[in-house]
């Protein structure tokens, strides 16, 4: 059996080495190492495989979040809601502007955001909410867009693990995560589901002015060289970064079908399990993580137990946004974060990648139920 990890990086080139290294190749030889034309290549990929109308390359998916978030034009001391149980980036950058972070909880199944928690933090001040779509699978968009056109509120997509999932709406249609809301941020980082061999990002719209207020943003506010309209940031995709996901992103697709394959073996092993809570699915599921929570069984001790036997696991995430230090606020009440709470004390994240082999998922699985059940 291979070494198990929790992201097989190396496996996934080895197999797309050549159009990798074509496709860099091209780069070094026009030498266009900013804004070239790889860049826009891409964009015009990513946007015919979205079904969107504009997508903003830039630097990593913090930034992309950032920078829709001054696209918007939202000012300090507007409220913005989101969910407790995401990474950091999503409320960091909200702090950054001087924009005021309402974290709220999340459900107990498919760890979305909470749709009664967000009506209940809507005040005079909300502008915007941030559903996250966690571990591949969207939030309740449908819920989400209703409040936001109710309250007249901005909805941003934080896509940065669900690049690739389809959401189906209560009409039956289906649209691409990051489509749906008035703008999404996604990140390249080399471990989500589509990732460059660097940093990279991207914002997706489908509104023509704000797409064109963002490509300024991106790059110092310029719209036309050397005359600043607005106050811009510098977070430009690098070219080679572009050409990697150029060449990926034709895998995409059967990458996220190797994830949900992988997770249905998982399933099947632990589904009887009683002290395993298999993930649920609300809807398609792209797998950036595969998360079990572990009930009335000691987590911690699982973990140092798969790390013993070699089998890389990860807890995302180990406290609530709202108990970290940067973002107390003691405008929150413990009782409303019952489920985040709970959460970090039962979830585990197990190896999710393209290249999982039988063996290895044989393996996984036969250590943590025999670890269980003991
Ligand atoms: C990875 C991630 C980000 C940040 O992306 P970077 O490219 O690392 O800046 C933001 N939000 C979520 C939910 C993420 O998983």
């Amino acid at each position: 059996m291979k070494k198990i990890q929790m992201v097989d990086l190396k496996g996934q080139y080895t197999q797309i080495k050549k159009e990798v290294n074509d496709s860099i190749q091209e780069v070094l030889e026009t030498t266009t190492f900013v804004n070239g034309p790889k860049v826009h290549e891409f964009q015009k990929n990513l946007e015919n495989y979205l079904g969107v109308k504009h997508v903003i390359p830039c630097a990593n998916g913090t930034d992309a979040l950032q920078i829709a978030m001054m696209g918007l034009g939202l000012k300090p001391g507007d409220e913005v809601i989101t969910a407790d149980f995401t990474f950091a980036a999503t409320v960091e950058v909200i702090a950054l502007l001087n924009l005021t972070p309402v974290l709220v909880d999340v459900n107990p199944d498919d760890f979305n955001i909470d749709i009664e928690a967000v009506k209940r933090a809507i005040t005079p001040k909300t502008k915007a909410i941030v559903p996250v779509h966690l571990f591949g699978q969207c939030a309740n968009m449908d819920a989400i867009m209703e409040i936001a056109k109710q309250n007249n509120l901005f909805v941003i997509e934080d896509n940065a693990q669900a690049i690739g999932a389809k959401y189906t709406n209560s009409k039956g249609e289906k649209h691409m995560s990051g489509t749906i809301g008035h703008v999404a941020s996604t990140s390249f980082f080399p471990s989500k589901n589509l990732g460059c061999y660097g940093d990279g990002g991207a914002i997706f719209t489908n509104d023509d002015d704000l797409a064109h207020t963002l490509r300024g943003i991106v790059n110092h506010g310029m719209y036309k060289r050397y005359h600043h309209d607005v106050v811009g940031v510098n977070s430009r995709l690098d070219s080679i970064q572009a050409a990697v996901l150029d060449a990926k992103l034709p895998h995409l697709d059967t990458y996220n079908n190797k994830r949900k394959e992988a997770a249905a073996k998982y399933d099947k092993a632990f589904k009887d399990n009683q002290h395993i809570i298999i993930p649920k699915r609300s809807g398609d599921h792209v797998f950036h993580q595969y998360t079990l929570k572990i009930i009335d069984a000691d987590r911690d001790a699982l973990v140092q137990h798969l790390n013993d036997k070699g089998i890389p696991c990860g807890v995302y995430y180990p406290i609530p946004l709202h108990k970290q230090k940067a973002y107390m606020d003691s405008r929150y009440n413990e009782a409303d974060f019952k489920v985040t709470n709970q959460l970090v004390k039962e979830v585990i994240s197990l190896p999710m990648h393209t290249e999982l082999e039988d063996d290895q998922i044989e393996f996984i699985t036969k250590t943590v139920i025999e670890f269980i059940d003991n």
